[in-house]
């Protein structure tokens, strides 16, 4: 991509998720980066804000042992250099944590539990059974099963009599985790302080003259009306969305639930993110697999499978199914009373990005379509832990012309579309 470091350069990203909120962030720090000659516009549809997809509904995990290796290297060291520089740990939630596979059966749930009443978490939490053997000196069992089931001591928020075995995915130090929505929103607002801009609205279309970018058209959903944005640089971080800017990418995308819960009693649940295989009692035979992630300040996050339901047309259209909520506050709360007990604060659904022919994301200039276009999307499960890198790789590609942090030619769109 031709450039020059002191060339003035309008920059918009189109989505403000976290790839294109991280990219904000990563291009006001870049060493060449100038207020004055260098304006940087991150365009958000959603009237709710930014994070309103995947990236504020994503479980957060950020892992060494994630993929692709090439954007985890870089990733992983710069989570852990912005959580020291921002004080990540308040701000969105930044620990280790412990990651293991945990295998066992779920406990029968009383039949008057109504699964599908969406309503009133403090409802369904009455209606539950308290004859299902889940009181805590039974449950802590004693440490000689404990060890036998490679249960870890302080992992006392699942039901030890329910639980056939657990092993650790991965070393200590490996994996840690993010508040997403906070992670995405943080991100943004440290650009703000930089010079970028928040613009609120949809782009409709992409302009290209002369096989050059030229600017976006967008309607603005703060002012209801059309403008056209010009620039030298858009870097196009839809995440699902993207296709309906660049017919040819090969972009589909996967809709997912998920729940968040408050434990009770308000005990301290220790940091675990569990990827549990739970054979359900009343359904011989089937094992569902929800993740499970323990957050600070007493909250634990639940997402279930995926499903093909059609993109809408923007990310506040979104349907939420609330049987799929209810299956996962079922699921999960069968092999934990704390669990169970607690208190439903969301269900959510959101859209993952995918790439079709699989691998991904697809990530770099796009000279094919037009000179000045960025790709930047397809992160599929992995967008929160690989956003820093992604945008530490494409500031550099705006910035210096070339990417320079990691050698990311296997995700160049060249190879894709
Ligand atoms: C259930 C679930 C759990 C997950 N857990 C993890 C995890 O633990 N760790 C991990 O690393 N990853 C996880 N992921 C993956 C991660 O959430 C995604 O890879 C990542 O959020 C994608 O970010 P994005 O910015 O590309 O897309 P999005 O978050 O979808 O953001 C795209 C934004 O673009 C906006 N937009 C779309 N069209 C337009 C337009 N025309 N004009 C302006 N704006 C537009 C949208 O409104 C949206 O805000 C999970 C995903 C799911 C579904």
């Amino acid at each position: 991509m031709s450039t020059s470091a002191n060339s003035r350069k309008e920059i918009l990203i189109i989505g403000g998720g976290i790839i294109g909120c991280s990219t904000a962030y990563q291009l006001t720090r870049h060493p060449s980066f100038s207020s004055a000659t260098t304006t940087i516009k991150v365009i958000e549809a959603s009237k709710h804000g930014l994070a309103q997809g995947a990236s504020g509904k994503a479980g957060g995990l950020v892992a060494k042992w994630a993929y692709p290796k090439e954007l985890v290297a870089i990733s992983f060291a710069e989570h852990e250099k912005l959580a020291k520089e921002h004080n990540g740990q308040d701000r969105w939630g930044w620990r280790y944590v412990h990651c293991g596979s945990w295998e066992g059966k779920g406990a029968v749930l009383s039949e008057d539990v109504d699964l599908d009443d969406g309503t009133g978490a403090g409802r369904r939490r009455k209606s539950l059974e308290k004859k299902l053997g889940l009181e805590d000196e039974g449950r802590k069992g004693n440490s000689v099963s404990r060890k036998r089931k490679g249960l870890p001591e302080d992992l006392l928020w699942v039901d030890e009599d329910l639980t056939h075995g657990y092993s650790p995915m991965a070393g200590d130090g490996d994996t840690a985790q993010v508040h997403p929505y906070l992670f995405t929103n943080s991100m943004m607002d440290l650009a703000i302080e930089k010079g970028a801009e928040l613009v609120m609205g949809r782009a409709t279309s992409l302009n290209i003259s002369d096989g050059k970018i030229t600017g976006v058209d967008i309607v603005r959903t703060d002012l209801g009306r059309k403008e056209t944005l010009s620039a030298t640089h858009v870097i196009l971080a839809a995440g699902a969305w993207s296709p309906t800017l660049l017919s040819s990418l090969p972009i589909s995308s996967t809709r997912a639930h998920s729940i968040t819960i408050h434990p009770q009693p308000s005990v301290d649940i220790a940091p675990y993110v569990l990827f549990t295989e739970i054979a359900l009692p009343e359904r011989r035979g089937l094992t569902v697999s929800p993740e499970i992630y323990a957050r600070p300040g007493n909250e634990v996050y639940a997402c279930g499978p995926g499903d093909d339901s059609l993109l809408p047309k923007i990310v506040d259209d979104v349907v939420i199914d609330e049987v799929a909520c209810e299956s996962i506050w079922k699921h999960v709360s069968s092999i934990s009373p704390e669990l169970r007990a607690g208190i439903v604060d969301k269900r959510q659904a959101c859209f993952l990005p995918i790439v079709e022919t699989g691998g991904g994301p697809i990530v770099g200039a796009a000279p094919h379509i037009a000179e000045g276009l960025i790709i930047a999307t397809g992160h599929t499960c992995w967008g929160i832990c690989n956003a820093p890198g992604t945008a530490k790789a494409l500031s550099e590609l705006v910035m210096d012309g070339r990417i320079s942090c990691a050698n990311l030619r296997k995700l160049d769109p060249s190879n894709y579309f």
